[in-house]
């Protein structure tokens, strides 16, 4: 602790000269106590009733930094009192200016002595723990969108490979229709060669029999033998000849191509993508997030042990200037809605669920 800094020496010491730390703080004086001092601040008559903290305390409240008095910037001075008619902090003078014609003003302190376990703050308490509630499920459940996501990509990328397959195996088939027709008809084409030149092969052993007969007849035969066997071949080698001749106009070259199917490069062509990856948002529903407007009941005899969450109805809600409640004997709620154009009570059941309104419009009461 720093003795220099004055908050934390004992004020009353310092008036009388001395030093002396300070472990208090009183709220009421807004002075800091050392231990004999508060002892004497306890047994004075006068402060008895004090609310006095330690300095840590103190430390923490300042560290709120939120204003825990109310100053009437009219009047300059503390709000200390309490307005029943308006459900506001006042001050001295505003008791006898603005709200002159009000139920008689009451001790703030009087109204407050039960705030800790008033309605108003339980309900204010609930109500922060619900919206950090939900923030921390709407941070979980957008954490879990991720995983959603990625999930959704692979379930993506296994479509995208199935339909790659699925391409694949189409021309792998194309492919091997073509494979077999080319097979077919290098087959038989080959098969129609051979015929040919079994053919010709046949004509080639008969040329070969006429010459080696016509060696035969130069060899051993007379003049006369050779010109009458040279005639009969002769005859022979015709009738070939003239077979051969008939024979080769019907053989053709045989070549083998082939004739595209310019359809499949245009297929092709026309692949610009598998599909489009499309974003898609939807409403989550977090937009239901709890909205607290108007005033809470801050009444002394408010000491309902939970807090209820009241519904005023939504299509209203927003249109809605709540200034005070009471609660009547059957336990029933009352909110008195004074938005300009919409002066009405609204009736709330025992549970905090909406019963009723009653529009006070032009003098007569309308019950919804
Ligand atoms: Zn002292
Ligand atoms: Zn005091
Ligand atoms: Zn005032
Ligand atoms: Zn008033």
């Amino acid at each position: 602790m720093d003795v220099n800094d004055k908050k934390h020496l004992c004020s009353p010491c310092e008036f009388k000269s001395k030093t002396e730390i300070a472990t208090k703080w009183c709220i009421e004086c807004k002075e800091p106590l050392c231990v004999s001092c508060y002892e004497n601040h306890n047994a004075h008559r006068s402060s008895r009733n004090h609310h006095v903290i330690s300095v840590e305390g103190n430390q923490m409240l300042e560290s709120l930094q939120i204003p825990l008095k109310e100053y009437c910037e009219v009047h300059d001075q503390e709000k200390d009192l309490y307005c029943s008619s308006h459900c506001e902090i006042i001050c001295l003078t505003c008791t006898q200016t603005t709200h002159g014609k009000c139920e008689p003003a009451v001790r703030l302190s009087d109204v407050t002595k039960s705030a800790k376990t008033s309605t108003f703050v339980s309900m204010l308490e609930s109500n922060i723990t619900d919206v950090i509630d939900q923030l921390r499920d709407i941070i979980r459940n957008r954490e879990n969108n991720k995983v959603e996501i990625e999930k959704q990509k692979t379930e993506i990328l296994d479509a995208v490979n199935k339909y790659r397959k699925c391409i694949n195996d189409k021309l792998d088939q194309v492919e091997n229709i073509i494979t077999e027709d080319l097979n077919e008809k290098c087959e038989s084409s080959n098969l129609e060669i051979d015929n040919n030149v079994n053919f010709l092969n046949d004509h080639l052993n008969k040329f070969d029999e006429i010459r080696k007969k016509m060696d035969i007849l130069k060899e051993y035969a007379s003049d006369t033998q050779t010109f009458i066997g040279a005639r009969a071949l002769e005859k022979t080698l015709h009738y070939n000849e003239s077979m051969l001749a008939s024979f080769l106009e019907l053989i053709q070259n045989i070549n083998i191509d082939i004739e595209v199917n310019q359809g499949i490069f245009d297929t092709c062509a026309d692949i610009k993508s598998f599909g489009d990856i499309r974003v898609n948002k939807l409403d989550t529903g977090h937009c239901h997030l709890q909205k607290n407007k108007g005033q809470y009941p801050v009444d002394h005899q408010l000491k309902l042990s939970k807090a209820l969450e009241i519904k005023i109805p939504q299509e209203s809600f927003f249109r809605s200037t709540i200034l005070s409640c009471i609660i009547l004997p059957n336990k029933q709620m009352i909110f008195v809605d004074s938005y300009v154009r919409n002066k009405r009570l609204i009736v709330l059941n025992e549970d905090g669920t909406h019963d009723r309104n009653i529009n006070l419009t032009s003098n007569h009461l309308i019950s919804q």
